[in-house]
C-alpha cells in the first residue's frame, strides 16, 4: 500500500512543503467541484482542522470545463432532488458570501418530450417536484416556442418549465467555495499528490503525499475520474470509469441571448443553452466512448480529448435538428472531456465498507456541479454526526460489488451509461443490457429453459418474469408492459398453489463465535437470544434509530447464527458486524452466498409438495412459523425456514450449490399437479406490497426509525443488555402526541393507473407524502402501495382509514384506500396454514 519506496528519507525532507500540516483531522483529496464543496460544508459544521490536497490546480480535473447546467431534472428520489435544490440554493448566494462570481444565471430550464410515454414521465416527475416544492409546470409546444423562437416546436407534445433553475460557471463556483472554506479556516493546498495511505486496525491513519505525510483521522476521496486509482492505494474498491462526454459550441448566432433557458431533449439525447453568443450544444449519446481503461494517467490536466467524429456526428446531427438555424452556423469549439461514470448511475458516497474513516465522494456521472452541493453537505455531516439526515441507501459506495472495478466490466458498462441516464434508465422497466450475467444462481440455465426473463441486481441475474412461449419483446415505458398478464400468471400460483421463486441473490452469512450472541444482540433491535432452530426479523439500527440494515437472523447453534439480508447491503453486513465488535470479544462472519441456493418455495400448497420430498413433519405444530430445522429432501440435506415474504404458507429452501440442480429438479417432477411451477421476482414484489412487507432501500431506508415504519413489533425494548440505538427510539416512543410519520399502505379505487414511487399523496387535495413503491396488486385488484405519510401535527392511527387520500399520478388526482394493517389476509390466516 504504501507508496515511495524508493525515495530516501532525505530527499523526503528537501521536497517537504512548510504548507503541508503534519496533521489534520480530515484530508480532503482533490480539489475540483466535489473537494471543495466536502471542504466548505465542514468547516461551516465547525470542523476547520482539514487540508484539501490538489495534484495541480483547482478545477483541473472535469470541473473546468463542465457546461454548468443547474437543474433537477431527472432527480425522481428525494435525495437526488433535495441535493440538486440544495445545490442551487446555496450557489444563488455564493458570491454574495464569498464576493467572488460565480456566473450564476437563472435563466429557467425546460424539459422536452416528444413521445407519450417520455410525457408521461415527465409528467410524473413534475409531480413528484411540485411536491417538494419545486415550481416545475407543464407548458404546451406554443409557449416552448415563445421562449425559443428558433427552436423546432412541430414534434413536441409537451415541456415542463422550472424558471428558477438555469446555469453556472463550474470553475468559478469553485473557486468561491474554496475561497468559503479558506475563510472558514480550511487549507487548501495545490501542487501535492497523494500517493499511499496509512491504515491500523482497519482505519485510516495517515495521508502519504509526494511532498511528506499527513497524520490524520479521516480521508475524503474526492479524486473525481482517479478516485478509483486513489482507492486502490488503500484496498478501497470504488467502481467508476471515464467516459468521453461532448458538447459542441457555435459561433456567434443573431438571434442567442444570454437569458435563453436552458433545454433538454431526451429523445435527441441534446441539452442547449447560450454560451459566448453562441449556442452550446451538449450530448448525451446512447453509444458512449469509455476512455483510458487501464488507468488514468496521473499528468493529465485541464483535458480536452480528441472528438471521434465518426461516432459522434450522427447524434450531433439529431441533437442539432432541435434547432435547425444551428446547421448553418459554425463550429467554434468541439469538446471532449473525460467524466467518470458508475454502473448504476448513482454516485458513489460514504464511508468504504473495506476501511473506517476512509470516504468517498466521486462517480458523479455528468451531474457532478449541479449536485455538489448537497453531496458536500451529506459528507460532512456523515463524517461529523456518524450519520447522514438523508437517504443514502442507494447511494452508499458499501451497495457495489468489487468485481464491478474489472477492467471489462468497466468497459462494457460504460458504454450505454451516458445515454441511459439521459433516456432510457427514467422507464421503470429498463435494464442494463450491457456486462450481464456476471453472477449467476446454480438453476439459472434451467429458468433460462423455463421462459426467464432477467434482469440484473448487484451483478446477479434474477428471473423477472416467466415467458410462456416465445420471449416477447418489451414496450419500454409506464404502462402494462408484455409481461403484465404473464406476471399476473404467477402471482396467482402463489395465492392459490404453489410457486417458487429463486433467491439467490440474497446475501447470507454464518456469524459464529463465543460472542455471536451478544454482537448480534448489540447491533439487533430485536431479540436474538431465542432457542436454537428459531428465526428472529430484525432491524439493525444506528445511534438515531434509523434503519442501517433489515434482515433475519437465524440461530443455528448455541454459537451460530445465520445472518439473511437484501443483495443491496450484502457488504455492509461484515463491516457492521466487525466495528460493532468489542476488543476481546470472539465473532467471525463467513459470507456464505456463493455456496447457497436460496429457493423460496411458498402457497398453500408448499407443505404438500415438500411432503412429497421429505420425511420431515412439516405440521404446524412440528415445523411452526418462523422456525428452522435441517430436512432431507430428495437426495439432499437443506436448511429449511418457514418464513414468507409474500404472505403464504411457505419456506426458504438453503440448498448447498452443489444439490440445487437435483433438488430444483426433484421438486420440479413431483409438482405439476399442485401447479407448482417456477415464480419471478416481478411476482414477488406484488404479493409482498399486497401484504404490505417492507422492502430495505425501496420503502424503508436510514432515515425512518422501526416507529416511523410501523415495525415496532420486532423491537425488543427491555432486552438485557439493549441494542444501538435504543436510547433514540425511547426518546421517539415517549414523544407526546401522536407519530409524525407512518408507512401506510395504499390500494388505488381505480384499477387502471399504475404505482412506481415517487407519486405525491394527497390528503383532502393537499400533499402529505409521497409513495415509497408500488406494484399491481393482482388479488387486490388495482395498484398497490407503501407510502410515508407525514404530519407535524401527528398522525393518529385512527385516523388513517378515515382520512379521503388520493395519489397523483402524472397529474391526475386518484382517490385511494389507506390502511395500516395489511389489506391482504391482515389476519395472517394463511401464513398460519
Ligand atoms: C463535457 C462535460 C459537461 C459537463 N456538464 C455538466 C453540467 O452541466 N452540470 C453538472 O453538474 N456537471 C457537468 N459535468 C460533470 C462535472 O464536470 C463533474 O461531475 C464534476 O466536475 C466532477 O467533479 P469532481 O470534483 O468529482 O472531479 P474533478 O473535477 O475531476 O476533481 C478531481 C480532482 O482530484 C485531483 N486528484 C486526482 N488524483 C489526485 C491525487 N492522487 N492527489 C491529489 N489530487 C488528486 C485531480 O487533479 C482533480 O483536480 C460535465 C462534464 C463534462 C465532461
Amino acid at each position: 500500500m504504501p507508496a515511495e519506496t524508493n525515495v530516501t528519507m532525505d530527499e523526503r525532507a528537501a521536497r517537504a512543503r512548510p504548507d503541508l500540516p503534519a496533521r489534520a483531522r480530515v484530508v480532503v483529496v482533490g480539489g475540483g467541484v466535489i473537494g471543495a464543496n466536502v471542504a466548505y460544508h465542514l468547516a461551516k459544521l465547525g470542523w476547520t482542522d482539514v487540508v484539501l490536497l490538489e495534484r495541480r490546480q483547482l478545477t483541473a480535473g472535469t470541473t473546468w470545463h463542465a457546461a454548468g447546467l443547474i437543474t433537477s431534472a431527472g432527480m425522481f428520489s428525494e435525495t437526488l432532488l433535495w441535493m440538486a435544490r440544495y445545490t442551487r440554493d446555496l450557489y444563488a448566494g455564493l458570491e454574495e458570501e464569498t464576493g467572488q462570481a460565480t456566473g450564476w444565471r437563472p435563466v429557467g430550464h425546460l424539459h422536452v418530450a416528444t413521445t407519450p410515454g417520455r410525457l408521461e414521465g415527465l409528467r410524473r416527475e413534475a409531480a413528484f417536484a411540485r411536491g417538494h416544492g419545486v415550481d416545475d409546470h407543464e407548458i404546451s409546444p406554443a409557449e416552448l416556442g415563445r421562449m425559443w423562437p428558433e427552436a423546432k416546436t412541430d414534434d413536441v407534445l409537451g415541456a415542463f418549465y422550472v424558471p428558477d433553475e438555469g446555469r453556472i460557471n463550474p470553475a468559478d463556483v469553485t473557486m468561491a467555495l474554496a475561497k468559503g472554506a479558506r475563510m472558514h479556516g480550511v487549507r487548501i493546498v495545490e501542487g501535492v499528490a497523494v500517493t499511499g495511505f496509512t491504515t491500523k486496525s482497519g482505519r485510516v491513519t495517515g495521508v502519504l503525499t509526494d511532498r511528506g505525510t499527513i497524520e490524520t483521522e479521516y480521508v475524503v476521496n474526492c479524486a473525481g475520474m482517479w478516485a478509483r486509482q486513489v482507492g486502490e492505494m488503500a484496498g478501497v474498491s470504488v467502481p467508476l470509469q471515464a467516459s468521453e462526454h461532448y458538447y459542441m459550441i457555435t459561433e456567434p448566432v443573431e438571434w442567442a441571448h444570454p437569458d435563453l433557458p436552458v433545454i433538454e431533449d431526451p429523445d435527441r439525447y441534446g441539452y442547449y443553452r447560450e454560451e459566448g453568443g453562441g449556442i452550446l450544444v451538449g450530448l448525451f449519446e446512447p453509444v458512449g466512448g469509455p476512455w483510458s481503461l487501464d488507468r488514468i494517467p496521473d499528468e493529465v490536466a485541464f483535458a480536452s480529448l480528441p472528438p471521434d467524429w465518426e461516432r459522434i456526428g450522427p447524434y450531433l446531427d439529431r441533437a442539432m435538428d432541435r434547432i435547425p438555424a444551428l446547421h448553418k452556423a459554425g463550429i467554434k469549439t468541439m469538446f471532449c472531456g473525460p467524466e467518470s461514470f458508475t454502473p448504476d448511475l448513482g454516485p458513489m458516497l460514504g464511508e468504504a465498507p473495506e476501511l473506517r474513516g476512509f470516504f468517498v465522494a466521486a462517480g458523479m456521472n455528468s451531474v457532478g456541479v449541479l449536485l455538489g452541493g448537497g453531496v458536500g453537505h451529506m459528507i460532512a455531516e456523515w463524517i461529523v454526526e456518524g450519520t447522514p439526515s438523508v437517504d443514502v441507501v442507494g447511494l452508499a459506495i458499501d451497495r457495489t460489488q468489487r468485481f464491478e472495478t474489472s477492467r471489462r466490466f468497466r468497459a462494457d458498462r460504460t458504454v450505454e451509461q451516458l445515454g441511459a441516464l439521459f433516456g432510457d434508465a427514467a422507464w421503470p422497466n429498463w435494464h442494463p443490457t450491457t456486462a450481464r450475467n456476471v453472477r449467476r444462481s446454480v438453476i439459472h440455465d434451467r429458468l433460462a429453459g423455463a421462459g426467464a426473463h432477467f434482469a440484473p441486481s448487484s451483478g446477479w441475474e434474477y428471473a423477472e418474469w416467466f415467458a410462456e412461449g416465445a420471449m416477447p419483446s418489451l414496450t419500454l415505458g409506464w404502462g402494462r408492459d408484455e409481461s403484465f398478464p404473464l406476471q399476473a400468471a404467477e402471482h396467482r400460483t402463489v395465492r392459490e398453489d404453489v410457486g417458487m421463486i429463486d433467491m439467490s441473490l440474497m446475501a447470507n452469512f454464518i456469524v459464529q463465535g463465543r460472542d455471536a450472541e451478544t454482537v448480534l444482540n448489540r447491533v439487533s433491535a430485536n431479540d436474538v437470544a431465542v432457542p436454537i432452530g428459531r428465526v428472529v426479523y430484525t432491524q439493525w439500527l444506528n445511534e438515531k434509530a434509523g434503519i442501517e440494515a433489515d434482515l433475519t437472523v437465524t440461530r443455528l447453534a448455541e454459537e451460530r447464527f445465520m445472518v439473511v439480508v437484501t443483495d443491496l447491503i450484502h457488504r455492509r453486513i461484515p463491516a457492521w458486524i466487525g466495528r460493532h465488535t468489542m476488543d476481546g470479544e470472539h465473532v467471525t462472519v463467513t459470507d456464505v452466498t456463493s455456496g447457497t441456493t436460496l429457493l423460496t418455495v411458498q402457497g398453500p400448497k408448499s407443505r404438500a409438495l415438500l411432503s412429497r420430498l421429505t420425511s420431515a413433519d412439516l405440521s404446524n405444530d412440528a415445523f411452526p412459523y418462523l422456525s428452522a430445522k435441517e430436512i432431507d429432501l430428495h437426495y439432499g440435506r437443506v436448511l429449511a425456514l418457514r418464513v414468507t415474504y409474500v404472505g403464504e404458507l411457505g419456506w426458504e429452501l438453503h440448498v448447498p450449490a452443489e444439490l440445487a440442480l437435483t433438488v430444483y429438479d426433484a421438486l420440479m417432477e413431483v409438482g405439476s399437479d399442485l401447479g407448482y411451477r417456477n415464480v419471478g421476482v416481478g411476482a414477488m414484489n406484488s404479493l409482498r406490497l399486497e401484504k404490505a412487507y417492507r422492502d430495505y432501500g425501496l420503502d424503508i431506508d436510514n432515515t425512518d426509525t422501526p416507529l416511523d415504519v410501523g415495525l415496532g413489533f420486532a423491537v425488543a425494548w427491555d432486552k438485557p443488555g439493549g441494542f444501538i440505538g435504543r436510547d433514540a427510539l425511547l426518546r421517539q416512543r415517549e414523544e407526546a402526541g401522536p407519530p409524525k410519520r407512518r408507512l401506510v399502505q395504499f390500494l388505488l379505487e381505480d384499477p387502471e393507473p399504475l404505482l412506481y414511487g415517487g407519486e405525491p399523496i394527497l390528503r383532502d387535495g393537499h400533499r402529505t407524502g409521497h409513495i415509497r413503491a408500488g406494484a399491481y396488486g393482482h388479488t387486490l385488484g388495482g395498484a398497490v402501495a407503501l407510502g410515508a405519510v407525514e404530519d407535524e401535527a401527528g398522525i393518529p392511527a385512527a385516523a388513517i382509514e378515515s382520512w379521503r387520500f388520493a395519489i397523483e399520478v402524472a397529474g391526475t388526482a386518484y382517490p385511494a384506500r389507506a390502511s395500516l394493517r395489511p389489506l391482504y389476509d391482515p389476519d395472517r390466516e394463511r401464513i398460519k396454514g
